[in-house]
């Protein structure tokens, strides 16, 4: 079991109350708050390391490029890869799809597929179509059943020879699925297509090992797993990312340049132009760190525990609906209550200071399959308490009375 009094000691921010209620946070699948050392981090950097990396002869220059680089590292461990060179450091989730999906599309032609699915995040929807409206190939999109868990029998049905690239989210941000990925990878690699995954709310959730997984590309943001906001991770294969063309040119992604011919830098600064977010870099270590000290198959059972409970509770309501009731879930709850709009429910929520998000969580197409504009989304983190989900269960009581 973990300690959850001592993990919550240290999150400051859990200790505030809003609107003059104890602060309940269950808006963590948008991002999670941030424990004091990758607080104290940012503050630290700022005050004695700061500095730019990888190009000064000086003291301070060369600390923060040590640092910086021991975060790679660190991913490196934290998911399985086999080089740290493989470790790509982004502003983010979108930027990490971004950059395969813009080299993509200096490789397809109008004869090749993409395919993704009807759970996608709109960063892994529209970079895709922007790939194939630059290359001519056509997107394919894998349906949902009632649950909201992927068919796989029609995935099996849409993947052929033409396929060059799936990319499924691991975790579904508005529901909560767990997709087959691995089941996912081995049909595709079989097709010889290459896939991504959008571990962007997997990762502080579940295990991940990309070398286990045999993945081409896995992308997730630090933010959402108690890291700082604009810093993010690709992995890649080195392979693949050696023979990728470049997605952004300037300094740091280059070994020499001149006006004829720029010859580009290895692995990984091919893809890390300009001066990267080091302050939050340097934090992101601890915020791994954080995780790890802990331990992800015991913040993997506290929050099973906590999806448990609250689903059980949620569904003695009269009038509930939840979206996303697949067998496989992390503690995302998605629901609605009659004809309630989700927003009001928020508003309400937010009054007594419960923390939800509403809306169609950046993933339109779902709520077009369910025909909602939205829904109310309850979203765990590993310092979330059953004591938090009894305050939310009354919120969303009283709150219904308000709205009805
Ligand atoms: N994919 C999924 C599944 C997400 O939940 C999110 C964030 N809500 C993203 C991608 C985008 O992440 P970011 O905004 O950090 O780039």
């Amino acid at each position: 079991m973990i300690n959850i009094k001592e993990i919550r000691k240290l999150f400051p921010i859990l200790k505030q109350k809003v609107n003059n209620n104890k602060l309940v946070y269950f808006d963590n699948g948008a991002t999670t708050q941030k424990p004091i050392s990758v607080i104290n981090s940012i503050k630290n950097y700022y005050t004695y390391e700061n500095s730019n990396v990888h190009r000064g002869a000086h003291f301070l220059s060369a600390l923060a490029t040590k640092k910086l680089e021991e975060t790679r590292l660190k991913i490196k461990s934290f998911i399985g890869a086999q080089d740290s060179s493989e470790i790509i450091f982004t502003k983010g989730t979108t930027d990490s799809i971004n950059i395969v999906a813009n080299s993509f599309s200096k490789q397809l032609s109008k004869d090749d597929e993409i395919i993704i699915s009807e759970l996608e995040h709109h960063s892994n929807i529209v970079p895709w179509q922007l790939c194939c409206e630059q290359s001519g190939a056509n997107l394919k999109v894998v349906p949902i059943n009632k649950d909201g868990e992927l068919n796989l029998s029609v995935f099996k049905t849409l993947i052929t020879k033409k396929t060059k690239i799936v990319a499924i989210s691991h975790v579904s941000n508005s529901l909560g699925t767990i997709n087959p990925i691995q089941e996912i990878i081995t049909i595709s690699h079989n097709m010889g297509a290459k896939v991504l995954i959008d571990g962007a709310q997997a990762a502080s959730h579940i295990n991940i090992n990309v070398k286990s997984l045999n993945v081409d590309f896995y992308c997730f943001s630090a933010h959402k797993v108690y890291g700082p906001t604009g810093v993010g991770v690709l992995y890649g294969k080195e392979q693949l990312l050696k023979e990728m063309h470049v997605y952004q040119g300037g300094g740091e992604m280059i070994k020499e340049v001149t006006f004829k011919k720029t010859i580009y830098a290895d692995l990984p600064h091919k893809f890390e132009a300009g001066t990267p977010n080091i302050a939050g870099i340097i934090a992101f270590n601890n915020a791994i760190k954080f995780i790890t000290d802990i331990g992800i198959k015991k913040i993997e059972l506290h929050e099973k525990i906590l999806l448990d409970y609250c689903t059980s509770e949620l569904k003695k309501i009269q009038g509930i609906k939840i979206y996303g009731t697949a067998s496989k879930k992390t503690g995302i709850i998605s629901f609605n209550v009659n004809d309630i709009h989700p927003y009001d429910m928020g508003v309400i929520l937010d009054k007594m200071g419960v923390a939800i998000r509403t809306g169609h969580h950046c993933t339109q197409p779902i709520m077009h399959k369910y025909n909602i504009p939205g829904t109310v989304r309850i979203s765990f983190a590993v310092y979330n308490t059953k004591e938090e989900v009894d305050i939310c269960i009354n919120a969303i009581k009283k709150a219904i009375i308000m709205l009805s």
